[in-house]
């Protein structure tokens, strides 16, 4: 019997330009957890 637990993809990177961060599968945000609600201002600039 196998249980199914909802990951994200692996290997997913920090969506911070300048974090090489890699992503857990468990964690299903864009962001690790040192970037995780910042919105870095070269995205923000971009619009
Ligand atoms: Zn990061």
């Amino acid at each position: 019997m196998s249980v199914k637990i909802r990951t994200s993809r692996k290997g997913r990177k920090c969506r911070h330009p300048h974090c090489k961060q890699i992503l857990s599968i468990y964690n299903h945000e864009v962001f690790c957890h040192v970037h995780h609600g910042q919105l870095p201002q070269e995205l923000r600039s971009k619009a």
